[in-house]
């Protein structure tokens, strides 16, 4: 039986996107190609406040072409099971989407390919086709003290996602694997770690999948 704070039918589907709904994690990918992945890691372990970590990050893109950073999104595999989970919850009249730290410039290629209704992502400024390296986070931690101090605060996220579909926070569900989902995943009606990593501190009576299939949420919604 999966563990739910409040009642109210469940309306709304949330899933973060590198690791959950994509199989490996656009920055990475894009590292690759343009050859600054040990720039990322440094990054990545600095201590300073994540949205900060995602401005220095986003300054590696600087010059590259949009196009280009499109094409490793399409590029990257979609997780087993999830073209089929999407249309299943489609048919299930809940709406979907994607809350992301990562780029609207790819979350908007995801959530069109799976035919999802809404995206929250830091918005990458594009100057004639080259980005700039200026990243627009929607933040959000700041307005409900959320200790995140993410680019993108993922409860806010999901809160603003829940009005505007006229539904209560308890009737949303959030879907992710890493520490940045924490704050969604603890305030969501409905919390589903998806094989989530090593470093993440679930706690006993979260809900968690061990297993790459996206299929394995749809029991969690029907129980
Ligand atoms: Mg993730
Ligand atoms: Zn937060």
């Amino acid at each position: 039986m999966a563990q739910r704070r409040g009642k109210g039918a469940l309306k709304i589907v949330a899933f973060d996107m590198d690791g959950t709904i994509i199989d490996g994690r656009v920055i990475y990918a894009l590292g690759q190609k343009f050859g600054f992945t040990s720039e990322i890691r440094k990054i990545t372990k600095s201590s300073r406040f994540p949205y900060l970590r995602s401005e220095r990050i986003a300054r590696l893109l600087s010059g590259r072409q949009a196009s280009e950073v499109a094409a490793t999104v399409e590029k990257t595999p979609l997780t087993k099971g999830s073209i089929q989970t999407m249309r299943k919850l489609k048919e299930m009249k809940f709406k979907i989407g994607v809350i992301s730290d990562s780029y609207t410039l790819a979350t908007e290629i995801v959530a069109r390919k799976l035919d999802m209704d809404f995206t929250i992502a830091n918005r990458l400024e594009v100057k004639n086709g080259v980005i700039t390296g200026v990243l627009r986070m929607p933040m959000g931690w700041e307005k409900i003290d959320c200790s995140c101090n993410q680019s993108v605060c993922k409860r806010y996220a999901l809160a603003r996602v829940a009005r505007r579909y006229h539904a209560d926070l308890s009737q949303s569900v959030a879907v992710g694997d890493s520490s940045s989902d924490l704050c969604m995943i603890r305030n969501a009606g409905l919390g589903i770690w998806f094989n989530p990593s090593e470093s993440v501190p679930i706690g006993k009576r979260e809900n968690v999948i061990r297993s790459g299939d996206m299929r394995l949420i749809l029991k969690h919604l029907m129980s």
